[in-house]
């Protein structure tokens, strides 16, 4: 039996107060940056079990550190934020909530990602180390971040002063409920999620008639012709093989059929595993659009509103050798490779920031036969509803027990080192 196994065989004694909880989050979803009240349960219940406690670091966010003898100074982040979506769920505890968002606008709100399950987990490890300080020696810092939906929350707690507030972590882990069966945890080593930007880009033309379109020039023409180039830029442009994504999301212009607008506003999304090819895909859009706005007689420079940065998710092969080793102790064939997601994180922020390796790994939240006849079938995307779907829905028990078990495994794999 390890160490962690000893923790862990109170699970099942701290399951019924945390499963409350995580109904309660889920019933309470608070948007990016509103995170108060569940700011205040985590540092009650830090409070309760002995962690001296740091609030309001860069907004919402808090820590708690426990010191517990010489060892390893071990990081754990949870985000707490909740989405703009009408939960349509159908569980006894979906969330009925309504907020107003950054710009006044009244919205529901629901967890539809998870991060009510990521709060939940990391306080159950709390405890089980609060609980079993003789198992293990070191310092834990369990961080709760706001606002990883707008990926600003992370900068924003170590922009806020999160150094000088807890000792200097040799490594940090980080984890998310996804797609996958709830019996399943998966990391990878290096590039694990994609780093990612939004551009807002306006294109200038000039307003006429629509009958006479040798007075203007066409913002839509213009438009339509950019959004052909950039589409080039991923088949054309990187290396077969080599990942990144360009997404135009939105084209808008004009109101009526025989108006020629002025303007053009395109809204686009791109991803990539590295700095290098998100510099050339950013230039590579950059260029284009010059181009464009110059071969159509453009009246002003188009514009480039860069929003939304996202870090690569980029794995420490050290850290991930040591909590590898301890899942594939723990889960045996449940813990597997992870393939790379183009989703994006902005947890990495944190251990950059602080200057320490980290493992950001994933484990799922639906029930195994299903997953599995839908992977068979090749109808995984229309069975298992995705994060941000307005019916996500992890089965709560078992994802509960794999997420507290995964983080518990991986903070004992450190503190247990000497
Ligand atoms: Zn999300
Ligand atoms: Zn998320």
């Amino acid at each position: 039996m390890t160490a962690a196994d000893e923790l862990l065989a109170d699970l099942d004694a701290i399951e019924p107060w945390h499963l409350d909880l995580y109904q309660d989050l889920h019933r309470h979803p608070e948007l990016s940056f509103q995170e108060h009240r569940t700011a205040g349960l985590v540092e009650d219940r830090l409070t309760e079990l002995g962690y001296e406690v740091h609030t309001g670091i860069g907004g919402t966010g808090l820590v708690g550190v426990l010191r517990n003898g010489d060892g390893p100074v071990v990081l754990a982040r949870a985000d707490m934020d909740a989405l703009p979506v009408r939960e349509a769920s159908g569980l006894p505890y979906a969330s009925t909530a309504i907020a107003t968002d950054a710009s006044g606008h009244e919205t529901p709100v629901m967890h539809a990602c998870g991060h009510d399950m990521h709060v939940t987990c990391l306080l159950a490890a709390a405890q089980l180390l609060a609980d079993h300080r003789s198992a293990w020696s070191g310092t834990v810092i369990a961080l709760f971040q706001p606002a990883e939906e707008l990926g600003t929350g992370a900068r924003a707690m170590v922009e806020g002063g999160l150094a000088a507030r807890i000792p200097r972590p040799d490594v940090a882990l980080g984890q998310h409920v996804m797609g996958l069966p709830y019996d399943t945890v998966a990391s990878r080593p290096g590039p694990a999620l994609s780093a990612a930007d939004s551009i807002r880009i306006t294109l200038h033309g000039r307003g006429t008639h629509g009958s006479m379109p040798h007075f203007g020039i066409d913002p839509i023409l213009l438009g339509s012709a950019v959004v052909m180039r950039l589409n080039a830029i991923v088949s054309r442009e990187l290396a077969p093989g080599h990942f990144g994504v360009v997404t135009v999301g939105a084209f808008q212009s004009g109101s009526k059929s025989n108006v020629i607008p002025e303007s053009t506003t395109l809204l686009l999304n791109l991803r990539a595993y590295d700095d290098r090819t998100r510099k050339q895909l950013r230039a590579a859009i950059e260029r284009i659009v010059r181009a464009e706005c110059e071969a159509s007689g453009s009246p002003a420079p188009p514009e480039f509103d860069y929003t939304d940065p996202f870090p690569v998710t980029d794995n420490s092969p050290q850290v991930h050798d040591r909590v590898s080793a301890a899942f594939t102790e723990h889960f045996g064939d449940k813990a597997v490779l992870m393939e790379p997601s183009t989703g994006s994180e902005d947890f990495s922020d944190i251990p950059n920031g602080l200057g320490a390796p980290y493992l950001y790994w994933i484990w799922g939240g639906f029930d195994p036969d299903d997953y599995r006849r839908a992977a068979a079938e090749g109808t995984l995307a229309s069975t298992i509803p995705g994060n941000h779907a307005s019916t996500f829905a992890p089965v709560m028990e078992p994802t509960f027990r794999t997420g507290a078990s995964a983080m518990t495994v991986a903070l004992m794999s450190y503190l247990t080192s000497s």
